[in-house]
């Protein structure tokens, strides 16, 4: 085909490979987040004392009156399960040998979302307090994941 007889409208496209040169951050908020949970084991909000919120996790400008948010706050060590699903297959579909429960547990006036662990379905509420079990230190690197799961508290 030549290219006087190529249809002007069908798409053009180009088999190939894009090398990709960019990297994902956390911005200076996120770094400041993750380092907190890596270095100390702590989850770190920041406040706006003109709207009285606490950001779980961690932003620089407050989303109603946006100012910069220069308070920084530990979030506490106690979430409260805002609510919660059951997952039965992992990312590639496989059945997984038991449902795992992810929550989004509730801190500050934000939250995370995270997996359950040390709790039975039967006992499980909507309400239930909950504190992150972190990894050794010597094993976090920086990710969310350094919170292995988040447990009932008594
Ligand atoms: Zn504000």
């Amino acid at each position: 085909m030549t290219l006087l007889e190529r249809d002007p409208n069908a798409p053009v496209f180009w088999k190939g490979n894009m090398p990709v040169t960019s990297r994902y951050t956390f911005g200076l908020a996120g770094e400041r987040f993750f380092r907190a949970i890596k270095d100390e084991g702590r989850i770190l909000g920041t406040r706006c004392p003109e709207c009285d919120i606490t950001y779980v996790p961690a932003t620089l400008f407050c989303e109603r009156c946006m100012a910069e948010l220069t308070e920084w706050v530990d979030a506490g060590e106690i979430g409260e399960v805002h609510t919660y699903t059951l997952l039965f297959e992992d990312m590639d579909g496989n059945r997984l040998p038991e449902p795992e429960i992810v929550a989004f547990v509730r801190l500050g006036d934000g939250g995370l979302v995270h997996r359950l662990g040390e709790v039975e379905l039967d006992e499980l509420y909507i309400g239930m307090n909950v504190e992150p079990v972190f990894k050794p230190a010597a094993e976090r690197t920086g990710s969310i994941l350094d919170i292995l799961y988040f447990r009932p508290v008594d």
